[in-house]
């Protein structure tokens, strides 16, 4: 294939150039056989073997991850560990060679298809990324029955670039910055394990371009560029040179961009923006702060509940809380409140739905099971008197829930009151708006919430109808669709009038291209993964509210995503050819 070019989604910024390194599709053969009554406790005790094997190596793949990137990151595979461990998972394998005489490959293939079917039904995007975990355990299990060799990806030649049917969060983490220099993969999204790895290496990596595994020969040479998702495959003597000179403005742009992260974001005639970081673990609060984060705008707490069979405790809950508020005291921190899926172990008695709506999730599933959302808000006021804490409700989608939900936070805080224990009585509430009804009433809301915070990964599936998580509607996830920006601008407008402030927490946030448009309709917080704040605060810094008004007022002639987007980026490129091409 010669001097073409093939548009992804970029998922981890930065330009890569260097030689195609193919792992296609890796089609392990398992040959379905019976086995003899005599032979079952054979091929029993070779599953076990084999879970123990590959239990090392992922034991080992986790120290290696908490080495090259800290103990939050390393619990990623927690999640591997925990199914390898799970005494279910291997007694239902244990029991297919038994009941039906199958050999131990077979009888793993049935049982993981079956579990990784039924995640990837549920529509829940933390859940989806628990398929791809079950996937990736079993492909190493299966790799260990048939003793078949394990990719290696720690031998590679200095200017590799990585194309892959997909790669596991596993693989990721063994990824050697020095060598690797970026990844393409024909599966996956934004928000999978292997992207949030990719970032966090610092990797230029591009996701969702199905077939590239066939289109690309081995030792191709490559450009990828992580911000706009493009991959050159055997680019012309002119587009390679001017890659390079973009590659090395990115590169000297980025070393200063830590310099920038401690400088307050404020553009050329004063309008303020508050920037904050997103996080899910109390261990990346450090490395926010690092980043020049002004607070955490969204401390996802999810990850509290994983990986276990039992709800945490409210101390459990409390110890985490205490430890991001007071990492990141003064500066404030918004707790984002259980946003999960009935299905999730400790509260298995919630209903199952189907991945077509979204289902008893968030703050339904809290409102169903008071006692689960109380511990919660117990624990967060409790730790409000060691730093500055705000709550927040995802997925509201009208104010009697928004009411409900405070009623509850009033009744605790009245326990708290008659048992001495005290806490913030300031503590303010807000409301996410990341489903298009809420964005429909923000006013109605704004006047019952101390602020608003846009989660706009939900409010544009929502607002646009697709899955956030499959590859094949990703073209329409268009954040710059008018439909949303209309819902963005609706929201913001209601805040300023009732005089709160408003906040966006979704990917869009830490996007550079977005950055104007948020400014220039008002936004006073752009919460995003802590990687993106140097640079979103140096856009601020470049821009002016005065000059942001002037784009705007062009963009809403536009009537098509991809209108809004080629006039950005013209505008983005004048001001900063160093980072935007003018071409969508
Ligand atoms: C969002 O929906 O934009 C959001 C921030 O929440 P999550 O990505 O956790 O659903
Ligand atoms: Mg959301």
């Amino acid at each position: 294939m010669a001097g073409s070019e093939l548009t992804g989604i970029g998922v981890a910024p930065g330009i890569a150039i260097g030689k195609a390194v193919l792992l296609p599709r890796r089609e392990l053969r398992v040959t379905r056989r019976t086995v003899a009554a005599a032979e079952v406790p054979l091929e029993q005790g070779r599953l076990r073997e084999a879970a123990a094997r590959a239990r090392r190596q992922m034991e080992e793949i986790r120290t290696r991850a908490a080495e090259a990137l800290g103990p939050h990151y390393a619990s990623i595979f927690d999640s591997h560990l925990a199914i390898l461990a799970d005494a279910q998972f291997l007694a239902e394998i244990q029991e297919r060679i038994a009941a039906v005489g199958l050999n131990a490959e077979a009888a793993l293939q049935e049982v993981a298809r079956r579990y990784a079917d039924a995640l990837a039904r549920l529509e829940d995007g933390y859940l989806q990324g628990r398929r791809t975990d079950v996937d990736d355990v079993a492909e190493r299990l299966l790799q260990s029955l048939l003793g078949a060799e394990v990719p290696r990806l720690d031998a590679l030649s200095p200017d590799t670039i990585i194309v892959a049917h997909t790669l596991a969060p596993s693989e990721t983490a063994q990824l050697d910055r020095r060598r690797v220099q970026g990844f393409v993969t024909e599966v996956g999204g934004r928000t999978s394990h292997t992207a949030i790895l990719a970032r966090s290496l610092e990797i230029p990596a591009v996701v969702g371009l199905p077939g590239i595994t066939s289109q690309v020969r081995e030792h191709d040479l490559l450009i990828l560029d992580g911000i706009t998702g493009a991959v050159l495959v055997n680019p012309d003597q002119e587009v390679l040179a001017s890659y390079q000179a973009r590659k090395e403005a990115y590169e000297q742009f980025t070393r200063q961009l830590h310099v920038l992260g401690a400088l307050p974001a404020e553009t050329a005639d004063g309008y303020r923006v508050r920037v904050t970081a997103n996080i899910e673990f109390p261990g990346e609060a450090a490395a926010a702060r690092l980043h020049g984060a002004e607070g955490v705008g969204l401390y996802r707490t999810e990850f509290l509940y994983a990986n276990r069979t039992t709800p945490p405790t409210e101390e459990e809950h409390f110890a985490a809380y205490r430890t991001v508020a007071e990492a990141m005291a003064p500066n404030p921190v918004t707790i984002r409140t259980l946003d999960l899926g009935g299905e999730v172990a400790p509260v298995a008695a919630a209903e199952p739905d189907s991945r077509a709506a979204p289902r008893l999730r968030a703050i339904r599933l809290c409102l169903r099971r008071p006692d689960l959302f109380r511990t919660q808000l117990r624990a967060i006021l409790r730790a409000s008197v060691h730093g500055s804490l705000r709550v927040m409700f995802p997925l509201v989608s009208g104010v009697g829930e928004l009411r409900e939900a405070r009623a509850h936070l009033e009744a605790v805080k009245g326990e708290l009151e008659a048992a001495g224990v005290p806490f913030d009585p300031r503590l303010e509430v807000g409301v996410m708006i990341e489903t298009p009804s809420a964005a429909v009433i923000a006013d109605l809301l704004a006047r019952e919430a101390d602020f608003l915070s846009l989660g706009t990964n939900d409010l544009i599936q929502y607002t646009l109808a697709i899955d956030r998580g499959n590859e094949q509607v990703a073209y329409l996830y268009e954040p710059l669709h008018p439909a949303v920006l209309r819902l963005i601008r609706n929201t913001i407008s209601a805040a300023r009038d009732a005089g709160i402030w408003v906040a966006m927490c979704g990917e869009m946030a830490g996007d550079p291209l977005y950055t104007a448009v948020l400014v220039a309709l008002g936004i006073d917080e752009l919460s995003m993964n802590p990687g993106a704040i140097p640079l979103v605060k140096r856009i601020i810094r470049t821009l002016s509210t005065g000059e942001a008004l002037q784009v705007i007022h062009q963009l809403s002639a536009c009537s098509t995503a991809r209108e809004v987007e080629g006039l950005l980026r013209r505008e983005m490129a004048r001001r900063l050819p160093e980072l935007f091409s003018a071409a969508a």
